[in-house]
């Protein structure tokens, strides 16, 4: 029969077994056997590859010393080793066993994990043959193992490098949108690439599917019956049930993979990017930067990850995607936003302190038979990009009109480095009044982009781009030095006037250790006195992430120049401490501004005016505090002439805003100087 060691050495070639070697003479016989058997013995002991054989009652009856190494044994103390002993008993037996146990086939390769002494897992290739006796009936098993340990980790290691997040451990962009191709259909990557769990997690041992393709026949068809007592080996082989091979589909475009002709199924996606990340990243180093996109991936992933319906993927630096596979409409995706959103709102504990952060969320919702996932990344990307805009530490869900006239914020990010260098941006000024005497004292310096398509565009929509993308660093030295020019400019003109200019500074700028070398470096190219250079500064920015006071702060103050906080009341409003860092100037946020209506008639409040009182209320007393602790004030937003009288009768120095002048070109500071006055406040 094929395959049968039909006619020589039937039984053991290491164990004295029964033996039908013909009929030769008794002597001849025995010299033979002998020496027959201490070449095999030889052969045996000193193998490179594993050998174990193993008895019918699933113990060893011998392993050489190859395999006793491999799973950190010596070879005597292996005999009579039940191996349950160095197998798991996991698997149950399997068509191919049972096959074997039949006689249809003689020999089997599985690939197996077998259990180190110490503990580890030695994944092997093992070759099971079946000895029989001289009858042909099953005497023994002979195994032969490969340690393919390092092949198979590597195997794994690869796999899942490729579609893991090292730092993470998320899924990555290649595995997103492998699966987001999935779902569109067969044809866009050729296999049922949607099956996430299948991409295998070194520890996820256990899991059939992601155990390589178990069991191979090598050869062998013998008819065999009466194979008792075997069955335990089944356990050592640990089968894999394989597919039958006839029906498969391929490999290629499996018909169960979800297609477009489903005309109903719905696909959403947000979009997310945490707030003010590079900032962190810059100010507390890359490791706590690192720790924290850790700690807000396993957040993300326990709260949102749900097996094959959802995937939460890394998409790159501290963007993160929850793909919703099976949507049940936009309602859903809005509320797992605000979910995303809040859960992120709690502080995170990394290296020892606790930092909070935001996220902004783009949200996109649709029928999959609607749109292509590249549409929908580059919908989810605009949409993200509004969040930002529209302030941050929020979600949005696409406007389909929106999007028509929306730039994605990639284009714009990428496209401002180059708008530097070609000169798209310029800068224009608003006048600081005094309120006593409706002078003008200084200008706020405020960029803009003058941009070839798009015509101008306000910095709220590119000034978050470019601090998340460090192009605000070219950027704000660009605007930091043709604002001194100017106000260089206007000292020559109106030397009397010593009209000082306010240049804005991003976080990131002041967290950049060159700032100070940058400021003094204006100043010199320009000639400007370094007293009428205001810097405004947020005072989040001054506090910094980790609730550190900027350096640079003093050095800069020590050099001359002033420094206001700008938005003041938006923020922490620790005046007592901001008192004690070198701060010249507030700058109190529009909004308290708002409140401020026409008096009630005859000047009498009523209820009405209540919040106009409180917020009157509350300015005074801030300007006063302020006074107190020796920094003047200036008021943003001033619309009319009513806001500009009650605020003037707080006691506040300064103020800024539309009813005063919008912001202009640097003539209009001129023209302006030229008259004396703006406006009698
Ligand atoms: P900000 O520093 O608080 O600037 C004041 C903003 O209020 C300006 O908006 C100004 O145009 C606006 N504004 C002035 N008067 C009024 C008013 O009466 N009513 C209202 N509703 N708004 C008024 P803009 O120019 O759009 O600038 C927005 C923000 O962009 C600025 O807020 C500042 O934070 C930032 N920014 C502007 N230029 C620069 C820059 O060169 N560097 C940096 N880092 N940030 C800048
Ligand atoms: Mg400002
Ligand atoms: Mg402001």
């Amino acid at each position: 029969m094929p395959g049968r060691n039909e006619g020589t050495d039937r039984s053991c070639p290491v164990c004295s077994g029964p033996l039908g070697l013909g009929d030769s003479g008794p002597d001849a016989l025995v010299d033979a056997l002998q020496a027959s058997e201490s070449r095999f013995r030889a052969a045996f002991a000193d193998a490179g590859i594993g050998m174990a054989l193993i008895g019918s009652d699933d113990r060893i009856i011998e392993a050489n010393p190859a395999f006793a190494a491999m799973i950190g044994h010596e070879a005597p103390n292996l005999v009579r080793t039940h191996i349950h002993e160095i197998i798991d008993p996991e698997d149950n037996p399997r068509r191919l066993y049972l096959e074997l146990v039949r006689g249809e086939r003689d020999r089997l390769r599985v690939e197996k994990q077998l259990k180190h002494r110490e503990g580890h897992a030695v994944w092997s290739n093992v070759t099971i043959s079946l000895i029989r006796d001289g009858a042909g009936q099953p005497m023994y098993t002979l195994a032969m193992v490969e340690d393919v340990t390092e092949q198979r980790l590597l195997g794994d290691q690869l796999a899942y490098q490729a579609m893991h997040d090292p730092l993470t451990r998320l899924p990555n962009r290649t595995l997103f949108f492998e699966r987001l191709n999935a779902l569109f259909g067969p044809g866009q990557l050729g296999d049922a690439a949607g099956d996430l769990g299948e991409v295998g997690y070194p520890g996820d041992a256990g899991d059939a599917a992601t155990e390589p393709v178990g069991a191979v026949e090598l050869d062998g068809l013998a008819k065999l019956d009466g194979l008792d007592g075997l069955d335990e080996i089944a356990d050592l082989v640990g089968l894999v049930d394989l597919p039958d091979l006839t029906t498969l589909p391929g490999l290629t475009g499996p018909d169960e993979a979800s297609g477009p002709d489903d005309q109903g199924k719905r696909v959403g996606l947000c979009y997310l990017d945490l707030d003010g990340f590079a900032a962190i990243n810059e100010t507390l180093g890359h490791h706590v930067g690192d720790e924290l996109l850790v700690a807000v991936a396993a957040r993300l992933e326990h709260g949102f990850a749900r097996g094959d319906g959802r995937l939460v993927a890394r998409l790159g630096g501290d963007e993160f995607a929850v793909l919703v596979c099976d949507s049940d409409g936009s309602a859903q995706l809005t509320e797992l936003a605000t979910e995303l959103v809040k859960m992120l709102e709690e502080p995170f504990d990394v290296a020892g302190q606790q930092l909070a952060v935001t996220a902004s969320v783009g949200v996109v919702e649709r029928r999959i038979v609607e749109t292509t996932p590249t549409d929908l990344l580059k919908d989810a990307d605009a949409t993200l990009y509004w969040s930002k805009a529209d302030g941050r530490a929020r979600w949005t869900l696409y406007d389909p009109d929106r999007g028509a006239h929306q730039l994605t914020r990639q284009r714009l990010a990428t496209a401002l480095r180059p708008a530097l260098e070609r000169g798209e941006f310029t800068v224009e000024y608003q006048p600081l009044v005094g309120l006593a005497d409706g002078t003008v004292h200084g200008a706020e310096a405020l960029v803009r982009w003058r941009h070839p398509r798009y015509g101008t565009l306000s910095p709220d929509r590119f000034i978050p781009l470019a601090e998340e993308s460090g192009a605000i660093v070219p950027l704000g030295k660009w605007v930091l030095e043709e604002s001194c020019r100017q106000a260089k400019l206007w000292l020559l003109e109106f030397p009397e006037a010593e009209t000082f200019v306010s240049v804005n500074l991003a976080a990131r700028q002041i967290w950049d250790s060159d700032v100070v070398a940058d400021v003094a470096a204006a100043l010199k190219l320009t000639g400007l006195p370094a007293r009428l250079l205001q810097l405004e500064i947020t005072e989040s920015a001054v506090l910094g992430p980790g609730g550190r006071p900027v350096q640079a702060l003093q050095a800069l103050a020590d050099m001359g120049i002033r420094i206001a906080i700008d938005d003041f009341g938006t923020g922490y409003s620790n005046l007592a401490y901001l008192s004690r860092l070198p701060v010249h100037v507030l700058k109190l946020d529009g909004s308290f501004i708002e409140g401020f209506r026409d008096p009630a008639p005859g000047g009498r409040p009523d209820s009405r005016f209540r919040r106009t009182d409180a917020d009157e209320q509350i300015v005074g007393a801030m300007v006063q505090l302020a006074h107190a602790l020796g920094l003047t004030v200036t008021a943003e937003g001033i619309e009319n002439a009513s806001q500009a009288e009650r605020l003037r009768l707080t006691g506040c120095d300064t103020a800024q805003g539309w009813y005063f002048a919008r912001p202009g070109e640097a003539e209009r500071i001129a023209a302006i100087l030229r008259e004396g006055r703006v406006r009698s406040a």
